[in-house]
């Protein structure tokens, strides 16, 4: 594999507040940790996001050369519910209103996610640990902050001892808060809880006779603290201290700032060289999030079946769309930008069809190995990936302008172009140049909501025979209608 050793990339790091050179900690290696998904229901495209922010970087690192170890956890046990320190278990939850065992629900979202992520053509993490398949790791921790002074263990919990702690280290350091301004806002919420303080967080609870998904421990029997997973799972796949730790932005504080906490804790060190924030996804100026609703689910987005936008969506105009945000800013997630992405990205892959039609010259008139830089450049920029497509739409108006003759590359630099263009596009952004999954659904979208308002009419005119007729016919083909007081949409099964 060729190597992009001498390409300096700077990557914002969220502790320091700036781009910082990226400088690994074993020349040549990359260890990378991603928080995965809580699997208690369908992902939605705000998680898709953040994963695919992450999956570009993985893709660039291993393009430049890189060995990277890229590990993403599954939250299966400890995320409670408003990701507090009481209340019910996520999974848990999900199961008692399901009647089914937490396993399953673990079993049917994660595949799920897996389909998802396979659609939107992600790569493989290298390791894909569980929560549940580290509970002794996690128990070994605890017992090492114990020791170490920092945890204290209550009616069978034991919680983390923020005070403590900060009084020779820095709680806040990542998410800029502090203590005392924490103490302020918190003083009334947390009256009956058996915590020291209010900031303390839990990292094992003692489990209520109800609650299912429960382990034997020193303690009690009981649970890991949502936090403390991540710990045990990084260090025991990346060590102590490792070089990218991502997540959404929603997570620093108090996730990631009590990642830091326990590693200092327990390891005597802070684990993480460059901690990476990825932004939040918004649906019509507001963050999409399971917890308000405000959702919309890929696969809605992509069979086209939701009220929120015109038509249906190829997975790869979806990246696409995506990748022309820079992974740091908000994306509002619209009808409109979609369609405007769909143009421009298939204008992109109708020029590249282009390339292999092009005729070499003697005489170059494009400077194609600085345009190669700039593309590299880009993404050296804190993976700056909305310029890098900027530059990719520069080779378009070099392609067309080969084509009409007004511009030449040598046979040498034809092939630098062309290996250039595709790697960005389809090795680097993960683009294909699959776009008929979307035409197809909104061939069939079309030709159904056209019986639909066949049906309609039938109904109008007391054609009940007709009516019934069109939604039977339907059903045989798997095509499900249902009516609602917002009209008609259809299913297929
Ligand atoms: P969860 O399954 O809720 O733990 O979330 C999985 C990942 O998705 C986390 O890294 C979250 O930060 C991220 N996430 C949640 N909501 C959004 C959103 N609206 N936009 C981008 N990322 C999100
Ligand atoms: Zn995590």
């Amino acid at each position: 594999m060729q190597l992009y050793k001498n390409q300096d990339i700077k990557i914002y790091n969220s502790l320091s507040g700036k781009k910082e050179p990226f400088q690994t900690i074993t020349d040549g290696y990359v260890g990378m940790y991603v928080c995965g998904p809580t699997v208690y229901s369908h992902v939605h495209l705000g998680n898709v996001r953040t994963f695919m922010s992450f999956d570009m970087v993985f893709r660039y690192l291993k393009h430049l050369g890189y060995k990277v170890r890229y590990v993403r956890n599954i939250t299966d046990a400890g995320h409670l519910e408003n990701d507090a320190d009481e209340g019910e278990d996520k999974i848990t939850k999900k199961a008692r209103l399901e009647e089914i065992e937490p396993m399953e629900v673990v079993q049917r979202y994660t595949v799920d996610f897996h389909n998802i992520l396979n659609t939107f053509n992600f790569l493989p993490p290298s390791i894909e640990p569980t929560a549940t398949g580290h509970i002794i790791e996690q128990i070994e921790l605890i017992k090492t902050i114990i020791d170490n002074g920092f945890g204290y263990e209550v009616n069978g919990s034991v919680y983390f001892d923020v005070h403590k702690y900060n009084e020779t280290n820095n709680y806040g350091i990542l998410s800029k808060r502090k203590l005392e301004d924490l103490i302020h806002n918190t003083r009334e919420l947390d009256g009956q809880s058996d915590k020291k303080n209010p900031q303390d967080f839990a990292l094992w609870k003692k489990a209520e006779p109800q609650h299912i998904m429960r382990w034997p421990s020193p303690w009690s029997d009981g649970f890991p603290g949502w936090h403390l997973e991540c710990t045990a799972m990084s260090t025991k796949y990346l060590g102590n201290h490792f070089d990218i730790h991502g997540g959404g932005m929603d997570l620093k504080f108090p996730h990631h700032e009590c990642e830091i906490a326990q590693n200092q804790a327990a390891k005597g060190q802070s684990p993480v060289n460059y901690w990476m924030h990825a932004n939040m996804l918004e649906l019509n100026g507001q963050r999409m999030s399971k917890s308000t609703g405000n959702i919309i689910n890929p696969t809605e987005l992509l069979t086209g079946h939701n009220d929120k936008m015109s038509k249906a969506y190829s997975p790869s105009v979806i990246r696409f769309f995506m990748m022309q945000a820079g992974y740091r800013s908000v994306l509002d997630l619209t009808d409109a930008g979609l369609q405007s992405s769909e143009k421009g990205f298939n204008r992109l892959l109708e020029a590249i069809k282009e390339l292999d039609t092009l005729s070499p010259s003697k005489i170059a008139t494009l400077d194609i190995e600085s345009w190669k830089q700039k593309c590299y450049d880009a993404m050296n920029d804190d993976f700056n990936t909305p310029i890098l497509i900027a530059h990719l739409f520069d080779a378009v108006k070099f392609i067309n302008q080969i084509k009409d003759g007004s511009q030449s590359l040598t046979t040498t630099d034809l092939e630098s172009f062309k290996t250039t263009i595709n790697t960005f596009v389809f090795e680097v952004l993960g683009l294909t140049n699959v776009t008929e999954a979307a035409s197809e659904t909104n061939t069939l979208a079309g030709a159904v909501n056209l019986l639909i308002k066949l049906r309609q009419e039938a109904r109008a005119n007391k054609n009940f025979a007709l009516s019934d007729q069109i939604r039977d016919e339907l059903l045989e083909a798997g095509i499900q209608l249902k009516d609602s007081r917002d009209g008609t949409s259809f299913s297929v099964n």
